[in-house]
């Protein structure tokens, strides 16, 4: 599926894509309220709202709203809980050592990527590679053992609801989740919210992603349920982030664990199970217990497990970190991947002890929703997956875009950007509480480091809001580094096709042209096909230049094109004959 907001862990950035919300019907108001909900102007966002007169209209914005909120509560969790740090860290492991990558493939003249398949010796040699550095080896290591933990985190257990993930990611996951519907409800209001909560796209498997926690926390006898409205699960949701945030507060930093057989301090996935267990002696206080004596209950009992209260376990970790931050990051680290660091660390601590002294500011969403959301202010950035022409606007930064070195003076098409930023939001975004300050280098992050460390991580086979990320990557290795560069054909493009009736229920419109023909298409015809499919076809792309139209405005239009495309059905005939040939995406320099 394609994200329209999304948070970017590697950036601790917000982005949204521009050119897809103007695809859908009222797309003027819906932009209005999703620029509302960033600046956590509620009160505005309620009255704008009630100012729509198209329901599906008024829906979708609130629903682009509600998605902010999300989004902008996963930044909280990033920077307060151990998890969300060790996230982070996995990136920054990577930033600070950029100079030391860039100069060990510059001797060999080579990279292959992702960095963890130089651990595959004989698959190297059959690819013809020369042996790696001790030092890329020593950071593919590195990655191969932070993913495992990841991996190892991802519990998989059948209910009667079905398959639940438990893990730190879908822990993060449910908390936003909470955090979304609670304010959905105190700000639209019970109806509106289950309306919004209706807002997906069809097939869509939200809830077991989502609510799994809910049902495991009610089956196990520690949060209690009155019963269902509509489709919706009543709960007395006080004990709930208490227990989420004490899962998160895992024990990261290669420390000694504390175990027993049922028990582990480890990773959330453990700590989740091990506080289920370690809580049912008392079930029926949490049942009753206010969001604080519930925090109370979680810690008392964590302490009992793990020798340790959550505040302890979140403060050693952050210890840890400031040990890092302040020792050992030395000078031949990237400079702009320590400023980040830096900036991120006493952001954290701030955070931290407001949160000693005001948990419920952050556990009880009632609180969080009506006041501490609205100081949120992660760095948000704009997408533009169809390539916009030109320059952004002056007083936006270009993060993402593309400069044709000969035909930019000449021609117009020959210049556009995919992303951009607002300069200055430390001081034109209001309300600032929980934010970073140095925006350029988070800037420079999300333009450069990010996309880099992406391609060394994971190869291109990777979700990201914009292909011109992992692109832009690529050729400044190439060109700038001149390092000739390896994508391990098992990682050479992401998978994944975007069902047509998405595409429907994105824009709210039940008719739409075919990009091809431009014959008229009636749901639920037609065939989306994602800008990886497109150029996966290398025959498609020889046939757009036999069209007709000069072939420099094909290519750049092509190039410049990132967003997905729809076909009518008989177009999709002649598409699906084109043959799939990943070893010549077009585009992609080789
Ligand atoms: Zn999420």
């Amino acid at each position: 599926m394609i994200p329209i907001i999304q948070f970017d862990p590697s950036s601790l950035t917000l982005w949204y894509d521009t050119h897809l919300i103007a695809r859908m019907r009222g797309s003027a108001e819906i932009g209005k309220a999703l620029d509302l909900a960033l600046r956590g102007a509620d009160a505005e966002l309620v009255d704008h709202i009630k100012s729509i007169d198209d329901s599906w209209v008024s829906t979708r914005a609130s629903t682009i709203a509600v998605a902010c909120w999300h989004e902008k509560r996963h930044f909280v969790d990033f920077l307060l809980t151990n998890y969300g740090a060790f996230r982070m860290r996995q990136f920054f492991s990577v930033y600070l050592n950029f100079p030391a990558v860039i100069s060990d493939a510059q001797q060999m003249g080579e990279l292959l990527v992702p960095l963890q398949s130089y651990r595959e010796k004989l698959f190297c040699k059959h690819l013809g590679l020369k042996s790696p550095t001790d030092s890329i080896l020593a950071i593919a290591k590195n990655i191969r053992d932070r993913k495992k933990m990841l991996g190892d985190d991802m519990h998989v257990e059948a209910s009667r609801f079905g398959d639940i993930e438990i893990s730190g990611e879908s822990l993060l996951e449910a908390v936003a989740h909470h955090i979304q519907t609670a304010k959905a409800e105190r700000v639209f209001g019970i109806e509106a919210s289950h309306l919004i909560q209706k807002d997906v796209p069809e097939n869509s498997i939200v809830s077991q992603r989502y609510t799994w926690a809910y049902r495991l926390l009610i089956h196990s006898g520690l949060i209690n349920s009155p019963g269902m409205i509509g489709d919706g699960l009543l709960i007395d949701d006080s004990p709930f982030l208490p227990i989420c945030y004490g899962a998160l507060a895992c024990r990261v930093w290669g420390q000694q664990q504390t175990r027993t057989e049922s028990t582990s301090s480890f990773n959330p996935s453990e700590r989740f199970a091990s506080l289920v267990i370690g809580l049912r002696d008392q079930a029926a206080d949490i049942h009753k217990a206010s969001v604080i004596d519930a925090w109370e209950i979680v810690n008392r009992t964590a302490k009992k497990l793990f020798d340790r209260t959550i505040i302890e376990e979140m403060r050693a970790d952050i210890e840890l970190e400031e040990d890092f931050v302040t020792k050992k990051m030395s000078e031949d680290f990237l400079k702009s991947a320590r400023t980040a660091y830096r900036d991120y660390h006493e952001l954290r601590v701030r955070t931290f002890e407001r949160f000693v002294e005001h948990p419920e500011e952050v556990l009880d969403q009632r609180v969080y929703s009506d006041s501490t959301e609205k100081g949120v202010a992660p760095y948000v950035i704009v997408a533009a997956s169809s390539g916009e022409v030109g320059d952004p606007p002056p007083d936006y930064s270009r993060i993402l875009g593309y400069s044709d070195p000969e035909l930019a003076a000449k021609r117009e098409d020959a210049r556009w950007w995919w992303a951009a930023s607002l300069k200055d939001q430390n001081q034109r975004v209001p309300n600032r509480k929980i934010a970073l300050q140095s925006q350029e280098v988070w800037m420079e992050i999300a333009s450069d480091l990010a996309p880099f460390a992406k391609l060394i991580m994971d190869g291109r086979n990777i979700r990201t809001m914009l292909g011109p990320e992992i692109v832009a990557a690529e050729a400044r290795l190439r060109t700038t580094f001149k390092i000739n560069l390896v994508v391990d054909p098992r990682h050479a493009y992401p998978k994944g096709t975007i069902p047509s009736d998405f595409w429907y229920y994105l824009t709210g419109k039940d008719t739409h042209r075919c990009d091809m023909t431009y014959e008229t298409v009636t749901k639920p015809e037609g065939l989306v096909v994602g800008p990886w499919a497109l150029r996966l076809r290398p025959g498609f792309y020889d046939a757009l230049r036999g069209s007709g139209y000069p072939d420099t405005t094909v290519a750049l239009a092509f190039w410049r094109d990132w967003s997905p495309w729809f076909f009518s059905e008989e177009f999709r005939e002649q598409f699906e004959r084109f043959v799939v040939d990943d070893t010549r995406i077009a585009n992609l320099g080789n």
